[in-house]
């Protein structure tokens, strides 16, 4: 492959100088019309998936009318950061790195995928029935595409993601579930002078609440809970009769979770004060990427891929979630961190190692044209 890092940058830029945290959907319409494009010039077919609130999908295919899906590439076209961002801090790249809004997590992934698509002679890729979907709204749990995403992967035989590796150039056979929940405290409101003995508050509801969370935490088998956002009350002189709490939920043992979702929708029914209602509803759920015997085979392909090319393949099971845990649930054999490498992601220091761009195009590359030919 002949590769120029001055055109790969240019390619990325765009993508970057884009304000498109997730429901920013004007941004968001703009990445998928330039990837629409690039897909476009490849040749295969696409599908803008209406999403909603959350923007569109892109369902993109070698082969639309195959039955079943050889290999279901994933990729998200939204990041965390919100509208202002790139006018802040727009792309930038030195020696080493670049730097910017989503530069790692994960747009160079989503160009990285185009750039193995395109560096595959078409007799190969005439073997696979791929299918790559890009998602809008990944960053918050992937509330809006997860149907969509479940619903393609069904047809699937394997699925890869292209989120970064990781800082060390590991890639990813293990994430965490995760689940988040709104919690929500109604009591009575009174004066808290002329009749503070009329009120219920809600506040103190969520008190105990919180103690009572944190006590289910498992640190052993990893089963965590934080009580991330608390809200509530209208005044130091009322006593509040609202309160909510957002809590986030990480877990390797998708039944220790379950059971954990039971005890809490069953506390909802003895609140610790009287007169007091509490109601509790998820609002994002994914869970636990474990791999599979299936996963190994496809784990060796890769390490295969790796040696050929010089390249170290090391393995992390890593706490955050991905689109990668949705497919590994459903028992489709699913890797992750096949991306460039960077780090820092969700924060202003996000980077993007410039030399592990033209590898790992390589890898993934390799890997895709290994499944061809198997
Ligand atoms: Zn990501």
């Amino acid at each position: 492959m002949n590769f120029a890092l001055d055109a790969y940058l240019d390619e990325l830029r765009p993508l970057i100088d884009v304000d498109c945290g997730t429901l920013t959907v004007s941004g968001i319409e703009t990445v998928a019309g330039i990837l629409t494009e690039k897909y476009q010039q490849l040749g295969w077919n696409i599908k803008q998936v209406d999403l909603g609130e959350a923007g569109c999908g892109l369902e993109v295919r070698n082969k639309p009318d195959a039955e079943q899906i050889d290999l279901m590439m994933v990729g998200h076209m939204d990041t965390v950061f919100p509208e202002g961002t790139v006018a802040e801090r727009p792309m930038t790249f030195d020696d080493k790195c670049a730097y910017g809004p989503g530069v790692s997590d994960m747009k160079s992934g989503l160009l990285n995928v185009i750039y193995a698509l395109r560096a595959i002679d078409e007799d190969v890729l005439d073997k696979l029935s791929i299918c790559v979907c890009m998602n809008p709204d990944e960053e918050i749990g992937s509330t809006y595409s997860h149907g969509w995403l479940e619903s393609v992967a069904s047809e699937a035989k394997q699925v890869l993601v292209a989120e970064a590796a990781r800082a060390d150039g590991s890639l990813v056979k293990a994430r965490k579930g995760m689940a988040r929940y709104d919690i929500e405290f109604h009591g009575k409101a009174a004066h808290a002078g002329n009749e503070p003995e009329n009120g219920r508050s809600a506040i103190t509801e969520m008190a105990h609440w919180l103690l009572a969370i944190n006590e289910l935490t498992n640190f052993e088998t990893g089963t965590t809970f934080n009580n991330g956002v608390v809200s509530g009350g209208a005044g130091a002189n009322i006593v509040p009769d609202y309160a909510k709490i957002v809590v986030d939920i990480r877990f390797w043992d998708n039944r220790e979770y379950e059971a954990m979702d039971e005890k809490l929708k069953s506390m909802t029914e003895t609140p610790f004060t009287k007169d007091i209602t509490v109601s509790i509803s998820r609002a994002a759920h994914k869970p636990a990427m474990v791999p599979s015997d299936k996963t190994v085979n496809l784990m060796s392909v890769v390490e295969e891929s790796g040696n050929e090319l010089g390249i170290e393949i090391n393995w992390k099971e890593v706490g955050g979630g991905s689109d990668a845990n949705l497919t590994a649930a459903m028992g489709i054999p699913t890797l992750d961190g096949l991306g460039p490498i960077g780090g820092g992601f969700h924060s202003s220091d996000e980077y993007l190692d410039l030399s592990s761009i033209e590898p790992r195009i390589n890898l993934l590359k390799t890997v895709i044209c290994k499944l061809a030919n198997a």
